[in-house]
């Protein structure tokens, strides 16, 4: 009976895990080519101080402008990198590049330029052997000090791979900065912060979506203790989705120094984000 509903739910499923499988693979071929012939580009989405309203930082969001497909979104890409290993090539890519950003950015606008660039990474780039050793040729590379740089890890990721402990000590003692992105979505939050040396807390969307209507207390709620915690516990408390002045205005009310969203900016090619830099240039860009 047992292989009868083995074969019935195959049939079922088939066609559509075979248009997957294709595409898929399909994609990841694509993927493989991709960094080398210049598709990928960054993106960098400016962070906010909330209290003083000062350019904070930028994430650097990777993009995928596809010659036939057009753009593909690092929702639908970045999964398939991530199970078919090539995140560790475009990982590499997104880190080095955008870290060259930031020190011409430092370069340029020197007192006015932000101090940090924070980078996403897969748990699977925290599990290359080497990956310790990257990070530091990059930024020996770029003249960038570990302060400079904070590495973004979601914490679903991180719980999946408990092995990268050690590397994100490594990290943490070499003075780099650790990010744990989309905080509240996950099972084992509170026990991740036991875990490893988290610097930023950044609380996610979903928690920042249902804010200002006061319609869902439970968000809310979430929304509150992650910015206590992060007070308790001297980390930087970060959100991001932010979409209208009302959101903003309650997270920084409630304890978050830090924000991202559309409200204040989108992700922004770098020519646009230079402007936003200084009021003075030293050089401008
Ligand atoms: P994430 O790291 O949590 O990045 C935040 C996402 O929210 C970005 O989507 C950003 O464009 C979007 N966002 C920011 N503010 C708002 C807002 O106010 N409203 C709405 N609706 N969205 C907002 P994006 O760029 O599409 O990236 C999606 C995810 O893909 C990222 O989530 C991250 O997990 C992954 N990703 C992007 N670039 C990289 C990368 O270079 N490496 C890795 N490993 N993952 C990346
Ligand atoms: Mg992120
Ligand atoms: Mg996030
Ligand atoms: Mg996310």
């Amino acid at each position: 009976a047992a292989k009868e509903a083995g074969k019935a739910s195959l049939a079922r499923f088939e066609p559509r895990m075979r248009h997957d499988m294709v595409s898929h693979a399909t994609l990841a071929g694509e993927l493989r080519d991709a960094i080398g012939r210049g598709e990928l580009r960054l993106l960098y989405q400016p962070v906010y101080d909330l209290v003083t309203g000062g350019l904070h930082g930028f994430e650097a969001l990777v993009r995928w402008q596809h010659p036939v497909r057009g753009f593909v979104s690092p929702a639908e890409f970045i999964p398939v990198a991530e199970r078919s290993g090539l995140i560790v090539p475009l990982g590499a890519w997104v880190l080095r590049e955008a870290c060259l950003q930031l020190a011409a950015w430092r370069a340029a606008y020197q007192d006015g330029a932000v101090e940090a660039m924070n980078v996403n990474v897969a748990v699977r780039q925290l599990r290359e052997t080497g990956f310790v050793d990257e990070v530091a040729a990059v930024l020996s590379e770029t003249g960038l000090t570990p302060r400079n740089l904070i590495l973004e890890v979601t914490e679903s990721s991180v719980v999946d791979g408990w092995q990268v402990s050690e590397t994100l000590e490594a990290l943490h003692e070499m003075g780099v900065r650790l990010a744990l992105d989309d905080f509240g979505t996950g099972q084992s939050s509170l026990s991740l912060l036991r875990a490893f040396p988290v610097d930023v807390l950044k609380l996610d969307k979903s928690f920042v979506d249902g804010i200002a209507d006061g319609a869902d207390r439970g968000r809310l709620a979430v929304a509150a203790a992650v910015a206590q915690l992060a007070e308790h516990l001297q980390l930087k408390a970060v959100a991001e989705g932010i979409e209208s002045r009302e959101q903003l205005e309650r997270l920084r009310d409630m304890g978050y120094r830090y924000g991202q969203g559309f409200f204040m900016a989108k992700p922004l090619p770098p020519a646009e984000c230079g402007p936003l830099m200084a009021a003075d240039p030293v050089r401008a860009a």
